[in-house]
């Protein structure tokens, strides 16, 4: 006999099923529409009844329950492909070698243009100097990084989108846009996370959100920050490391959502260190997870170091704890020294 709980999510599998494919119908049958007015206007284009085919050919997978089913493996065909483009056939280990070859070429240039995105290598503002490393898991990122300066104080900037490739990177160039637009503007911390929140709900969909560190550091040390459902931030000094965990829930998951900001003040020479999941959860050949706890004794190390060689130190250990296996989720590491 079921049980109840299982009779709910069968109930909920079937209602989302159902709401996909009522999505898809309405999709095509709105792109049948346009080709159709389309070739009335301009019978001699012969490209318009190539794709007019190929729209019904997706009704009819529609109606015959293999719409979204690879045709070489049967297997799915990747959710965000297939939400941007209905008419797929194949999944991504099946197309052809033209495909492939055009997939990459997108796939480089896109990752040329996230490259482009990020602050320098070496930055340093007064009385400060940042040092990261940005790893996507492939060719692309989710993860996002930024350092603007404002004023005399400057904003920085660590977060990672839910879901990684293509999608993910689209959505981390909308929160970089974002930001950069927002920082020129004299906003206080709250506000410019709140604005940034319902800029980001606005332009999402459910299941789409990023968490995320927005701090603002003066000359002096003094340092505000918001931590939108991030990793804990640490505050690395001689007297240890303090870990600072999250003050509010992920960007993009409710449009209203207020955030808190808390203060700390870093003495000369004491470094923030932040970090994605690509740290905390890569695992060792037996299962075990690297976790908070190696991080911040990673970090307390290191306390007197360079923040180049806290990031060198930390790949070293990532790479020595997991055996040197390849990391599934993207990386990103950003410390930060007080200078003086
Ligand atoms: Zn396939």
């Amino acid at each position: 006999m079921e049980s109840s709980a299982t009779n709910r999510q069968t109930i909920a599998e079937n209602t989302m099923a159902a709401i996909e494919q009522s999505y898809f119908l309405r999709e095509l049958e709105l792109r049948r529409e346009h080709l159709l007015s389309a070739s009335r206007a301009n019978t001699a284009d012969p490209s318009l009844n190539a794709l007019l085919a190929s729209v019904d050919a997706a009704l009819a997978r529609l109606e015959h329950g293999t719409f979204g089913l690879c045709e070489t493996c049967h297997d799915p065909i990747e959710a965000d492909r297939l939400l941007c483009n209905p008419m797929l056939r194949f999944c991504l280990d099946h197309l052809s070698g033209d495909e492939q070859r055009a997939l990459e070429r997108d796939l480089t240039l896109a990752a040329r243009i996230q490259r482009a995105l990020l602050p320098p290598a070496d930055w340093s503002a007064a009385g400060w100097q940042a040092r990261y490393h940005y790893q996507p898991a492939g060719l692309v990122s989710g993860d996002y990084c930024d350092l603007i300066e404002s004023g005399d104080a400057f904003l920085f900037l660590l977060g990672d989108v839910a879901g990684k490739g293509v999608a993910a990177s689209m959505l981390m160039s909308h929160l970089h846009a974002t930001f950069r637009s927002l920082a020129g503007q004299q906003l206080s911390l709250q506000r410019l996370v709140e604005l940034a929140n319902q800029l980001f709900c606005d332009s999402t969909t459910a299941g789409q959100y990023a968490t995320l560190v927005v701090g603002r550091a003066w000359p002096n040390g003094k340092v505000e920050y918001v931590s939108a459902g991030h990793l804990p931030l640490l505050h690395v000094s001689a007297a240890g490391v303090c870990a600072r965990e999250a003050t509010g829930v992920p960007l993009g998951m409710f449009c209203g959502a207020s955030f808190s900001v808390c203060e700390l003040t870093l003495a000369p020479n004491d470094m923030l260190f932040l970090y994605t999941d690509g740290l905390t959860e890569i695992f060792n050949p037996s299962g075990d997870e690297y976790g908070m706890q190696r991080v911040e004794s990673l970090a307390k190390r290191h306390f007197a170091s360079p923040p180049e060689e806290l990031l060198t130190a930390c790949l070293a250990e990532m790479n020595s704890f997991s055996g040197g296996v390849k990391q599934k989720d993207d990386l990103t590491l950003l410390a930060l020294r007080r200078v003086n």
